[in-house]
């Protein structure tokens, strides 16, 4: 079977420089919060373009610790997009705030600005677009709409560290932004973490202070606090990826500049397309067809992994059924529910499992 994505082959391409690592580990003592956090705090502020970066659980704890740390809870709306993985939306109605989905482009799959503006009421106090599947939403158009009607912006940033717009990294347009190291993200780690970026001093030691029980020193706590930590044991392993991460996006662009050549010779694939002045880090590969039942299973007959993401918009799931939204409410999102799915792109993956893939298509599909 060839993985949509294969965690264990990146693992074990950093297993000796990780077992020597880990040696010392045992023996530091220093389980939590020590100085593997502080570096890949230092690393990931640098590479994102950020003053600040505060290590946390998990990418769904950096979004509820942030939004939390902004003040945002009962009686708050915040406009996002529908077509994401729900832990989005999940930050949000976790801390008692709303969530107001608005459509997304046909093209790129992320939040529609056009959508955004008209969603706006006295209530809302936060955008917070995603990088679908590694490509960066339209961070100029948002971070004016901000501007304008004084919103904060939240970057869920957890599918796509190392892409940019206008050759700026993600994690520096939001007011923060919210990175995830589940193992299958494009920077993953052996288990759950998550990190926080912001270049506001004052929101990154409210958020230091959020992670750690509301305390700012050794039993006294200033407010209700989390246990959201991260673990010395995933910064470890994540300094290790850091080194390689570059190398990995890399990979993955030629992989889908690969995929975007082969299918795009034929009929009836929709294939993601980068707007000018964008650098996915495709975190997923997700093609479209009205013809999706077939080609899966024809992939899984061949041994080929394929994943839908996502089959039900987040308007349309059965936690949000009190928020009254209605089939045909937003119907970009809908729409790409019943289309898209995703086929393996890793860093990992050969070119000649690659063409394995490819002949699939080409035995299931026309020619142009
Ligand atoms: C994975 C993911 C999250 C949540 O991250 P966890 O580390 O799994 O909690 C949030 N938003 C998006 C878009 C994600 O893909």
């Amino acid at each position: 079977m060839i993985g949509l994505s294969d965690p264990s082959r990146q693992f074990r391409f950093l297993s000796k420089e990780l077992l020597r690592e880990f040696e010392v580990f045992i023996g530091s003592g220093a389980y939590v919060m020590g100085e593997r956090v502080a570096s890949l705090e230092r690393i990931f502020a640098e590479r994102t373009g950020s003053l600040e970066a505060i290590g946390v659980a998990n990418g769904t704890d950096a979004l509820i610790l942030t939004l939390d740390a902004l003040g945002i809870g009962e009686g708050d709306e915040v406009i996002t997009t529908p077509f994401t993985f729900f832990a989005t939306a999940e930050a949000i109605s976790r801390r008692g705030a709303r969530p107001v989905f608005v459509d997304v482009d046909p093209v790129t799959y992320n939040i529609d600005p056009a959508s955004i503006e008209a969603a706006i009421t006295p209530n809302t106090k936060a955008i917070m677009p995603v990088h679908l599947f590694g490509l960066p939403a339209d961070m100029d158009s948002i971070g004016a709409l901000a501007r304008k009607h004084g919103l904060l912006v939240i970057e869920d940033a957890c599918q796509a560290f190392g892409a940019r717009f206008g050759g700026r990294p993600v994690g520096s347009f939001g007011h923060a932004a919210c990175f995830s190291f589940f193992p299958t993200k494009n920077l993953g780690t052996m288990g759950d973490g998550g990190i926080v970026t912001t270049s506001d001093p004052k929101l990154a030691a409210t958020i230091r202070r959020l992670r750690h029980h509301g305390s700012p020193k050794k039993y006294y706590h200033d407010t209700i606090g989390y246990n959201s930590r991260l673990d010395e044991l995933h910064a470890l392993i994540l300094l290790a990826a850091m080194n390689h991460i570059d190398e990995w996006n890399e990979r993955r662009r030629a992989l889908a500049d690969r995929y975007r050549k082969a299918l795009g010779q034929m009929s009836g694939l929709d294939l993601p397309s980068e707007p000018d002045r964008v650098r996915g880090v495709y975190h997923l590969y997700c093609v479209g067809s009205d013809d999706r039942a077939s080609l899966l299973s024809a992939l899984r007959q061949a041994g080929v992994q394929t994943g839908v993401y996502y089959p039900c918009p987040l308007h349309l799931q059965q936690a949000y059924r009190k928020l009254d939204y209605r089939p045909g409410d937003l119907p970009v999102a809908e729409r790409l529910s019943e289309r898209l799915f995703a086929i393996p792109l890793h860093p990992f993956l050969s070119d000649s499992e690659q063409d394995r893939i490819i002949s699939v298509f080409r035995d299931n599909r026309r020619a142009k």
